[in-house]
């Protein structure tokens, strides 16, 4: 008899280390890892049977099954698979090159930060070992199906193991775990519980193909005994019973035509813990490169946390049922954040983390299929459902937006469909292509004008002209806007211009020449106007862009005055200001007053009047004035 103790090959041992002092908070996981590799030994069991003559068993006899020793704090995972000999004991858990955990013989061969190595951990499966992260000694029987022999492996984890003949009834593996226990911020002791595991059950192992039973308490009513009187009442009595934990079967799986909306909606609204119907569900199955199933929500509201750096987006990813990723975050595009689901492809093994590569090819090309279904989707509700749509533009427009705006507007094309924007002719919102149905044949391009709100956006000075050609405006009142419409530039080949842009209507050369006139001819004035204000702005210049107002303040450079204000709020922004410049409209009543008191010489009226059109024009551009007192006084003083 061998009882003399191996040790583990270098590389196991290292990663042992790793898991009994991880800080890894999910320890949790390991339950699904050892669920997971008795079902796989439940599969190769199953296909035996099919395939092999000798082998006759009843699939429907295959089961896993966990019990618990509280006392002895002893924790058990059952299953009646394949069962190991002792020789394939021996490689599969006396080595980790054997184990699918591959990826850590590389990991911990670089030497890399331990805080990557854990990482890896809350990402993929990491097998057989995770069991000591919760465990200080684990004992492993098997009996390999086909023999009667059965062997013990048994290990603390820390050096080496041992592997000794013992005896087993039938075939299968048991994996004992001695729980460790309670540490000061660790609490071991649920793994003990009835309750916590049936819940690490259901979130991890739910769809595991084969059932997974524990003895749980049951509370109910005793049996009415045959003599019971006229007054009996009844007794209540704890029994322990065996019950299916898992529920064995994924929504997903199942064809959508068998799937109701409330099935739909109770699954969402339970597994996302959302308390509101999503707005809209896709469902698909999708077989070629990459196999997959995936169940897609849209949700009907934004996460409070949903515009922060806390949310974080994903998909939960499956593999044939098995949780293998909460949150994977590389198979939604970032302008989709909002959307959650599941995908399930029995293409990931659960030992993706040795085909690390490959496995992030099969993510791209899942993620390329679901960013064209989810686009599709939200094209159909815009089409057929537009008040949907419009809740959903509510919840999630900005981000659209800022998918627009994102990676120097590399995805704006596909998102182009999806926009929203206030239109000065509907007085609600509209898509770019219903504008551009309304479009006259003369507009030479897409019009918008920012500010606060569609009201105040509306009396702009600037928007005026603009109106006046029955030409329609996209209103733009959220802080992204001005960078979106930046970024979509053109639009079918016409041009996007702000009502600011001094070509956002074409002069014709006469009209070029008037204002080159006019803008001779004040010539003083507006060199006065810009001594009195100095640095405040870059420049004063006669206005080819106002109609009725006396004057308006527009940017030169790339930072838009919308930008800046936007930019302000976000850190490290404060720098990008813009260069702001007065535009005073040559044609109106101060312009020539102004003209007048320059040509007297009265200087000080000259001051006045230039702070007074520059406070105006911050004003309507809804910018602070530097001193409000000063302007109530200046304007004060007109009246005496
Ligand atoms: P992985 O399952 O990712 O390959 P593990 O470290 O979990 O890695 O397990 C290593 C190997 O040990 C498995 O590939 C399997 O061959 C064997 N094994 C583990 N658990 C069982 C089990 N319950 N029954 C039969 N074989 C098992």
């Amino acid at each position: 008899m061998d009882m003399e103790k191996k040790q583990f090959k270098a590389e196991s041992q290292r990663l042992l280390d790793l898991m009994v002092n991880s800080i890894y908070t999910h320890k949790e996981i390991f339950l699904r890892e050892l669920i997971s590799n008795a079902s796989d030994a439940e599969d190769k069991l199953a296909y035996l049977g099919m395939t092999d003559a000798n082998v006759d068993i009843n699939r429907s006899d295959l089961k896993i099954t966990i019990t618990v020793d509280k006392d002895a704090r002893l924790l058990t995972v059952s299953d009646n698979g394949v069962g190991m000999t002792r020789e394939e004991l021996e490689t599969n858990l006396g080595t980790i090159a054997h184990s699918g955990s591959g990826m850590f013989k590389q990991e911990v061969g670089q030497e890399k930060e331990a805080e990557s190595e854990i990482d890896v951990i809350g990402q993929f499966g990491v097998g057989f070992y995770s069991a000591f992260m919760v465990s200080d000694k684990v004992t492993v029987t098997s009996r390999c199906y086909g023999s009667d022999e059965a062997w013990q492996w048994e290990s603390d984890g820390l050096d080496g193991y041992t592997i000794v003949p013992c005896s087993k009834e039938t075939p299968g593996t048991d994996v004992v775990m001695h729980i460790k226990p309670n540490a000061d911020e660790e609490d071991y002791d649920q793994f003990l519980e009835d309750y916590s595991l049936q819940n690490l059950v259901k979130k991890y192992s739910d769809y595991i193909r084969y059932p997974i039973i524990m003895l749980v308490d049951d509370y109910r009513e005793k049996e009415k005994p045959a003599d019971a009187g006229e007054d009996y009442k009844p007794e209540w009595e704890t029994v322990q019973e065996w019950k299916t934990i898992n529920s064995m079967v994924p929504l997903w799986q199942r064809p959508r035509a068998e799937v109701k909306e409330e099935e739909y909606n109770s699954f969402y609204k339970d597994k996302f813990s959302d308390w509101q119907d999503p707005l809209a569900v896709i469902h698909s199955s999708t077989e070629g490169a990459v196999t997959f199933k995936a169940m897609l929500f849209v949700p009907s509201q934004a996460p409070y946390d949903f515009y922060t750096r806390e949310y974080q987006k994903g998909l939960q990813l499956y593999s044939s049922g098995v949780l293998i990723m909460d949150k994977c975050a590389d198979l939604l595009p970032d302008c989709y954040r909002f959307v959650r689901g599941v995908v399930d492809s029995p293409d990931f093994s659960l030992n993706i983390s040795r085909e690390i590569l490959q496995h992030d090819r099969q993510l791209k090309v899942i993620a390329k299929s679901l960013e064209k279904k989810i686009h599709s989707e939200l094209l159909k509700m815009q089409k057929d459902d537009r008040e949907k749509y419009e809740k959903f533009w509510k919840a999630f427009g900005t981000q659209l937006k800022y998918g627009v705006v994102s990676e120097y507007g590399a995805n704006k094309d596909k998102l182009q469909d999806l926009l929203l924007f206030w239109s000065s002719k509907e007085n609600a919102n509209t898509t770019l292509a219903a504008y551009k149905d309304r479009m006259p044949e003369d507009q030479p391009c897409y019009y918008y004008a920012c500010g606060e709100t569609v009201e105040k956006v509306a009396r702009l000075p600037q928007v005026e002209r603009i109106l006046e050609k029955g030409y329609e405006i996209l209103y733009c009142t959220e802080d992204v806007d001005d960078f979106v419409m930046k970024a979509l530039d053109e639009i079918d080949g016409k041009k996007v211009k702000s009502v600011a842009d001094d070509d956002a209507l074409p002069q014709t050369d006469e009209e070029k020449k008037e204002a080159e006139e006019k803008a001779e001819a004040g010539k003083s004035v507006l060199e006065a106007v810009k001594e009195v204000l100095g640095d405040r702005v870059k420049e004063v210049r006669a206005s080819s862009i106002l109609r009725s107002s006396a004057c308006c303040l527009t940017a030169a450079g790339p930072v838009s005055l919308e930008m800046e204000k936007y930019m302000s709020k976000v850190e490290g922004g404060e720098h990008a200001k813009a260069e702001r410049v007065l535009e005073l409209n040559p044609d109106s009543a101060p312009f020539a007053a102004l003209k007048r008191a320059l040509d007297s010489g009265d200087q000080e009226t000259v001051s006045k009047y230039s702070k007074m059109l520059y406070a105006q024009a911050l004003l309507m551009a809804d910018l602070p004035l530097d001193n409000p007192a000063e302007f109530a006084e200046m304007v004060s003083s007109l009246m005496v």
